[in-house]
């Protein structure tokens, strides 16, 4: 292996690759090639594999406008022009220190993204709390996996992607994947399912849409969009039904199963038919495989968790793997494929409205206590828990809410339900503060943009969906005039009078992190750079130094008080906005293969705008004749909130009640004009994955 090894810049996978090109400046090796990229076959998740994101990530190091100056308007309608360092973080500062004094802490906000290594996450969170002393934190990750997360949190103690590493899955019997098209999303990761599926294994494919995950599979279950409560109650139904509920590990690893039982009783077939869609033969195909596999695997993915009941949707599946017997048992379980590239190490270290490093929650006096510690400050002056996300978002400008927002690796306004909105509260701010390495569309909105350092530039950790911590090594110098956001948020700190240290060196604030997590449910503090390098990456919770990690974290207990899984009676409710008259189709979210979340990356990448050049609104060709469409021509489609408009593509790969639009562009094709606002009660994850919608010609 020659270069330098590193990790992928986008998805959950992290894969593996290397980086030809050395110590040269601005992705230019000092031969004057550009940056090459290799997969690397040391790593399991990929294992010489790369998606065509990942093959042509190098070309980020270059890209045209790439931000090389901070950017600052001189008044509220000048343009953005070039300016100092010392000017932009002054202004910054000065902006801060006037509406503090004015309104309160928090009056500023800061916004983070799931794509940040785990020290800027852990540094950020910090920041908002020690040098703002602001409640209002959240990050684009609870738009990702937190239903998940918090599904996963109220059954097992714990929320962790995987069960184990992602090569138990090629042993396992049967997958059932529900809302997740890794075809697409992450390829590589299909390796696994064919590997399972070579030693006999079954994938079954929960999801609306014939996705290219969905054509792999043995069986695809293709309910209505918003029934995947009603359809996992009703595969729960036919377990029972059929005797292949594991009593014994129910009896001895569970609770609260006689309340599930009850529900699932009344999730009879012909009703699930009828709710759902899908044919009672397909659903007793797919609890035959699951149940008799020796070893089977239960996933949800975005699809099952971006919904105001994902949550509890999330819930219906783990019941549904409970009480098969599979959590805990080697080399099965429920797990989430996270999708963001570090969109686990991101909500475990305190970017979370609600969270302190470690997995702890802020309102816990013994959280509180350990974490300001370490911060050097008094728990007393820790702020409690903020806004969600959306909340927060939604808030900005409003007389209650923030008047100044500092944001970090994430990009709203293409990416946040019901963008219009969430565009023109980002317009109200006083102050609005962008760190991008790119002009994001929420960069140029910004009073004040901060060019940054990127993926191969610097170093760091990432938590991979396997719980898997991994070294991201710097192979490139940055170019002149941009900074880390370790660097900006240092140089922040240090014009607030913040008290602690405030490292730049990603090495000093990861040790800081492990003291910060310690004794946390994200236990870092036996992880060091040197473990993760020699051990090819190393399983979090892992207490300490001489200990060997945790790949697979439930076989003995689950970290609940009592130590058993908790199963969550969970009934289907329907989509919080549900067809009509006026709004007679459903609209459904998602991604393509050659981009990657808001597209502030990928757009710039020729080869995948080559690919993917820009939005479109797929439908079934019946649908398509009702409405005199044909394949290509543009479309209308409106919904409570707006209307966007993509050429439309006919195919029979989806419901005739259902549209589905990728949400990866800004511009009148934004996915993310129509979609709603309402908010699962519990994750507070908006509904993205299904709203009413009407298509014109
Ligand atoms: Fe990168 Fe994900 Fe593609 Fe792997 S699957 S190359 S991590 S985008």
């Amino acid at each position: 292996m020659t270069g330098t090894p590193t990790h992928c810049p986008y998805c959950a996978l992290q894969c593996g690759m290397t980086l030809d090109g050395g110590a040269a400046a601005s992705g230019v090796p000092a031969d004057g090639a550009p940056v090459r990229v290799a997969p690397r076959d040391d790593v399991p998740a990929n294992r010489g594999g790369l998606c065509q994101k990942g093959w042509t990530a190098a070309e980020l190091l270059t890209v045209p406008d790439r931000l090389t100056a901070p950017l600052m308007r001189r008044t509220r309608d000048a343009p953005l022009e070039p300016c100092t360092w010392d000017d932009a973080l002054d202004r910054t500062v000065a902006g801060i220190g006037r509406l503090t004094a004015a309104h309160g802490p928090d009056a500023v906000a800061v916004f983070g993204g799931g794509g940040l290594t785990n020290e800027k996450a852990y540094q950020l969170g910090k920041f908002a709390r020690v040098a703002l002393r602001t409640s209002q934190i959240d990050y684009n990750g609870r738009f990702c996996m937190s239903s998940a997360a918090a599904a996963s949190g109220r059954a097992f103690g714990m929320d962790r992607g995987l069960p184990g590493p992602v090569t138990d899955l090629a042993a396992s019997g049967a997958v059932l994947l529900a809302g997740g098209n890794p075809a697409e999303t992450m390829p590589p990761f299909m390796r696994h399912l064919a590997d399972m599926r070579d030693g006999g294994g079954a994938l079954i494919v929960v999801d609306p849409r014939r996705t290219a995950t969905a054509r792999q599979a043995d069986l695809h279950l293709q309910p209505a969009a918003g029934t995947d409560i009603a359809l996992a109650n009703g595969l729960l139904h036919l377990v029972l039904a059929e005797g292949l509920a594991a009593e014994d590990y129910i009896a001895a690893r569970t609770s609260g199963f006689d309340a599930v039982r009850t529900v699932a009783n009344a999730y009879w077939p012909d009703r699930v038919e009828r709710i759902t869609g899908v044919p009672l033969p397909q659903m007793r195909e797919a609890v035959r495989l699951l149940a008799g596999a020796d070893r089977a695997h239960v996933l949800t993915a975005r699809g099952s968790e971006q919904h105001a009941q994902g949550t509890d949707m999330v819930s219906a599946f783990i019941n549904l793997a409970l009480a098969l017997g599979l959590p805990g048992r080697p080399g099965s379980g429920y797990g989430c494929l996270t999708g963001q590239g570090n969109g686990q190490g991101g909500r475990e270290h305190g970017q979370k409205a609600d969270q302190l490093p470690g997995y702890r929650k802020i309102d816990d006096p013994a959280a509180r206590a350990h974490v300001a510690a370490v911060w050097g400050v008094e728990p007393d002056a820790l702020p409690g828990p903020g806004r969600s996300a959306y909340e927060l978002l939604s808030a900005l400008g409003t007389p209650d809410g923030p008047k100044a927002m500092l944001l970090f690796g994430s990009n709203p306004v293409v990416s946040a339900p019901r963008a219009a909105s969430v565009e023109e509260r980002l317009g109200a701010l006083d102050l609005l503060v962008v760190a991008d390495f790119v002009p994001s569309e929420t960069a140029r909105l910004a009073d004040v943009v901060l060019p940054t350092a990127q993926w191969a530039e610097e170093s760091g950790t990432m938590t991979n969906l396997e719980g898997r911590v991994l070294r991201r090594r710097r192979a490139v110098r940055p170019p002149d005039g941009v900074r880390t956001d370790l660097e900006i948020i240092a140089a922040l700190a240090g014009r607030l009078g913040a008290p602690g240290e405030w490292s730049t060196d990603p090495g000093r604030v990861f040790g800081e992190l492990r003291r910060a997590s310690a004794g946390g449910i994200a236990d870092y503090s036996g992880i060091t750079y040197a473990r993760i390098e020699a051990e090819g990456g190393v399983f979090w919770p892992c207490p300490s130094e001489d200990h060997p990690g945790t790949p697979r974290p439930y076989l003995d207990r689950f970290p609940t008080p009592d130590g058993r899984a908790r199963f969550v009676p969970v009934e289907h409710r329907g989509a919080a906005e549900d067809v009509d008259a006026e709004y007679p189709l459903y609209l459904t979210t998602g991604r393509v293969l050659a981009q990657y979340q808001s597209g502030a990356q990928t757009r710039r990448v020729r080869a995948l705008a080559d690919a993917a050049p820009g939005p479109f609104v797929e439908l079934h060709p019946d649908l398509a004749e009702r409405l005199g469409v044909e394949d290509g021509q543009d479309v209308k489609v409106e919904s409570r909130r707006g209307a966007a408009t993509a050429a439309a593509r006919v195919t029979d790969a989806i419901r005739r009640d259902t549209v589905f639009m990728p949400f990866h562009w800004a511009g009148e094709g934004r996915a993310n004009l129509l979609t709603g606002t309402a908010l699962d009660p519990v994750s507070r994850m908006p509904e993205f994955k299904v709203c009413a919608v009407r298509i014109s010609a």
